[in-house]
């Protein structure tokens, strides 16, 4: 049996968002557990649906030994400070350095992290991860779906391997998958033979939902070519486009015992996407459009009727806090609307001094550049601690510490926002039922995400409608002002080429 250290460091980052994660957003528990080292590693992420403790709890019950060195994840965002960067990988790298009789590491990374020195975050650790181990330890990584890969990434690992759905149901799963595939080359099953494809085009966020076509498809090829040829293990990448980087995009990696049989199954799949490159257009509709239409749904007696304010998800680097989609809820005079989460400590804190029932003025969310706060007067309609257990497939088990929230009843409470001090992607419903608000019984759900929230609010909705309301990650990407993607790249399916840094 082996002796495998774990440890794990996952950022997605958006290079255009307004706030950069330094230390702190690390260190502090929010929607994640915060920074763990040594044994809180396992302790602290047992049963929850992250790579690490499907990993772990694979590996405990094949007799492995694990060594965990350390574990943080932050809210994606802006930048990773170069302080915060250093801080936790020499913290990985020291206590790897002082590991005896290894055979193995494990790393649970997201692939999008761009720190404010370095594009390829994952690339700078794995080139110290394994300057320090050497070329013959093997070293296996999982990374999320949005993963903007690189050939140094590429070259540094064994093996990577990442999630195959979004929204991301399968993350445990993915990490039992990193140790069966590192099982696999202990016992001469999986090989190092490894081929590397990026795909010409970006890939709209929502068009890489695996729960509609194109998605699905993609992954039931997947699933066909693994079947076809054994001892492959495929892993398609959507990609996160907000990242101003040479390597943003999607891709395709194979792994296989020999080079042949690796090209051979990265080309079938790259050519089953790039053949498809119309599929993946973004489905999206102007704010004012899709508050219009989701009224006339629900004069229609359907409802909840979701619009997904997909350009703030704070899944993506958003603030959390834009007022663009609540001002078209206003204006249009919609009634049975629950919104959030709306990121705003301030708010929070003046209803909790405020209390249920008192009716405040307050100044709400728009502290993203370009964005306003919304002044209005509110009712107090329920306050909370914001320790919340998530209950939906996404969350499921994460003891999400969100800091004072409040539900505010706009508009004679035809309108009621759920406001947090932590931000979070509206990909749960306890959050909203934590607020005595449940989102089965509201007619409108206007929700910070872009497809997370489809796990959790999918089933109880009639209709999806995604709203373009100004934000940090705006679905067309054409609207970008990249400088350092790789030129050729179509910056949306079909859409322009980017030809490469504009001069000046
Ligand atoms: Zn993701």
């Amino acid at each position: 049996m082996a002796r495998i250290a774990v440890a794990g460091f996952q950022h997605e980052t958006n290079t255009f968002a307004p706030v950069k994660a330094d230390f702190d957003a690390f260190a502090v528990p929010g929607a994640w557990p915060g920074l763990l080292r040594g044994a809180e590693v396992i302790a602290g992420t047992r049963g929850r649906n992250l790579p690490i403790a499907g990993f772990c709890e694979a590996a405990e019950r094949a007799g492995h030994t694990l060594l965990p060195l350390s574990w943080t994840a932050a809210s994606p965002s802006a930048q990773v400070t170069d302080d915060a960067f250093a801080r936790i990988a020499n913290q990985i790298l020291e206590d790897l350095s002082q590991q005896v009789g290894l055979d193995a590491v494990y790393l649970d990374l997201h692939g999008a992290m761009v720190t404010e020195r370095e594009a390829d975050g994952e690339g700078a650790l794995l080139a110290q991860v394994r300057a320090l181990v050497g070329d013959q330890l093997p070293v296996v990584a999982s990374l999320d779906l949005h993963a903007n890969v690189s050939r140094a990434m590429v070259d540094r690992a064994d093996a990577l391997i990442s999630y195959r759905t979004y929204p991301h149901v399968d993350m445990a799963e993915t990490g039992a998958r990193a140790l069966a595939q590192l099982d696999g080359l202990f016992n001469g099953t999986a090989g190092r033979a490894t081929a590397f494809r990026q795909i010409p085009f970006l890939i709209p966020l929502t068009a890489g939902c695996t729960l509609s076509e194109p998605g699905r498809g993609v992954y039931a090829r997947l699933a066909e070519i693994e079947e076809a040829r054994p001892g492959v293990m495929l892993s398609f990448n959507c990609g996160f486009p907000p990242a101003d980087v040479p390597d943003a995009g999607a891709s395709v990696i194979a792994h296989a015992r020999d080079q042949t049989t690796a090209d051979a199954a990265a080309d079938d799949l790259a050519a089953y996407v790039t053949e498809r490159e119309d599929a993946f257009g973004a489905d999206i509709l102007p704010a004012g459009s899709a508050v219009t239409q989701a009224i006339e749904l629900v004069r229609a007696r359907r409802g909840p009727v979701v619009l997904a304010d997909t350009q703030d998800n704070p899944g993506a680097g958003g603030n959390g806090d834009t007022t663009g989609l609540l001002r078209e809820l206003l204006a249009q005079g919609a009634s049975g609307v629950l919104a959030g989460l709306l990121h705003d400590p301030d708010a929070a804190r003046a209803a909790h001094d405020a209390g249920e029932g008192a009716v405040i003025e307050v100044s709400l969310g728009g502290r993203t550049p370009g964005d306003t706060p919304l002044d209005v007067g509110v009712k107090v309609a329920a306050v909370g601690d914001g320790q919340v257990t998530g209950v939906g497939p996404f969350y499921r088990g994460a003891r999400l510490q969100l800091g004072p929230c409040a539900l505010l009843a706009l508009d004679g409470g035809r309108v009621r926002v759920a406001v947090v001090s932590r931000k979070l992607q509206a990909a749960d419903r306890a959050p909203f039922l934590h607020l005595g608000a449940d989102p089965a019984e509201a007619a409108i759900l206007a929700l910070k995400s872009s497809v997370h929230f489809r796990a959790d609010f999918g089933p109880i909705a009639s209709d999806i409608l995604i709203a373009a309301a100004p934000g940090p990650n705006p679905v067309d990407h054409t609207q970008l002002a990249y400088r350092h993607l790789r030129a050729g790249v179509r910056l949306m399916p079909n859409g322009p080429t980017f030809l490469g840094a504009p001069r000046g």
